[in-house]
């Protein structure tokens, strides 16, 4: 449906010029009462673009199209194949398939684990076209089940309700996914996002190389053991750490699928089990940190800085010489430049020779448009000490 219209101040306009698919609230002069798809106009009444309609969300509207088109389920299904094609060669059989404003389909959250599609819905104009939107994702990607992981807090802003919904097929409550050499389960109903961190698949593959052959290594904040999996491809001995004890029994779950028996899982925090490392003067050939976000909003910056360079300086003094530090931070508030100084001082603090060897960030199929910030929050980087 394409017969709503909005009219959104220059400022407003002036967004999308700028690249970037939101315009608030504050700058919408007029708009429908009901979500959908609005054509939006400049206060002159000059056609700007189509846009989903969010009437009750700060952010009221998204971005989709600045020509004309009918929005329908061949548009959607056109876009979904140019998403596709942006992921050609990935070395996994799971992956983001659809990045919302990212791949220019702002709102939508795709990911696929093997044979089957757990997708997000997340403003209330996107979920006026359900329908549409579902059918072009069944139709071009023909999976064999899809499940909607709808239970995400940002829902209710834009006062949709939350819930876990499979809309066709059947999706398994455990998915086996292979990463590069690596194999491991992805809960698909009841784990975090839609079932596993894919956005540091690349970042995890780098972290087997790593490791001498017959080293040690320590992956903190490792969820089902994602990065220490990787690492005990080449090293005799693995500690994965993780305050969930149910994380590390899928962990454990994850060593036996891939026949090894050369990881330890260490429940509790991460803080504490650095700090006692360092007490114990234990050392390891390759440690990594990827806690989860500590700035949850602006306000949380200082305080998040101050955990990050903690747990920083003391991964710095467990290395070896030689040692590998793999370090990110998922805070969307912490950007890279933030990121990078904290970085330098842990270093500096730390009193080690410490060399840059790589900066990462989130994985191909995670496309970060330098416009839209919100595309990019994982930052991070690889660190040698001597
Ligand atoms: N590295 C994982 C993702 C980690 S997500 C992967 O690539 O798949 C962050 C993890 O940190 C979660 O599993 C969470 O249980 C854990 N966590 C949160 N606070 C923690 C703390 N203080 N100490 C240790 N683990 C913590």
């Amino acid at each position: 449906m394409t017969d709503l219209s909005a009219t959104v101040s220059d400022r407003g306009a002036a967004r999308w010029v700028r690249g970037h698919p939101w315009i608030y609230r504050s700058d919408v002069i007029k708009a429908p009462a009901d979500p959908g798809i609005a054509r939006v106009l400049d206060p002159r009444g000059r056609y700007l673009g189509q846009a989903l309609c969010s009437p009750r969300s700060e952010i009221t509207l998204r971005l989709l199209d600045r020509s004309d088109p009918t929005i329908d389920r061949a548009w959607w299904a056109e876009r979904i194949r140019q998403a596709q094609a942006r992921r050609v060669g990935i070395d996994a059989n799971a992956w983001r398939v659809v990045h919302g404003e990212g791949d220019g389909l702002p709102s939508l959250i795709v990911d696929r684990y093997d044979r089957w599609v757990v997708v997000q819905l997340l403003s209330a104009g996107l979920e006026s076209v359900r329908d549409d939107v579902l059918a072009a994702l069944v139709a071009e990607l023909a999976p064999a089940g899809l499940l909607l992981r709808n239970d995400v807090a940002v829902r209710r802003l834009e006062g949709l309700p939350e819930s876990i919904e499979l809309v066709m097929g059947e999706v398994p409550r455990k998915i086996e996914v292979r990463e590069g050499t690596v194999r491991y389960l992805a809960s698909p109903w009841d784990g975090q996002k839609t079932g596993a961190f894919l956005d540091q698949r690349p970042n995890r593959i780098l972290a087997e190389s790593l490791v001498p052959e017959g080293g040690e290594a320590l992956d903190c904040f490792s969820y089902h053991g994602s990065f220490a999996l990787h690492l005990a491809v080449r090293a005799a001995r693995v500690i994965a750490q993780d305050s969930s004890g149910e994380a590390l029994a899928r962990g454990a779950e994850n060593a036996r699928l891939n026949r090894r028996d050369n990881l330890e899982w260490l429940e509790g925090d991460a803080f504490e089990v650095l700090r006692d490392f360092e007490h114990r003067r234990r050392h390891f050939d390759a440690i990594v940190l990827d806690p989860p976000a500590f700035a949850k909003s602006r306000a949380a910056i200082p305080e998040a800085l101050r955990g990050y360079k903690e747990i920083n300086l003391r991964a710095l003094r467990l290395l070896r010489p030689g040692g590998f530090l793999l370090t990110a931070s998922c805070s969307f508030h912490i950007r890279r430049p933030e990121f990078m100084q904290m970085l330098w001082e842990a270093a500096a603090d730390s009193g080690r020779v410490t060399r840059l060897v790589q900066l990462i960030g989130q994985g191909e199929d995670h496309p970060e448009i330098v416009t839209i910030p919100e595309t990019g929050y994982l930052k991070g980087a690889v660190l040698q000490v001597r």
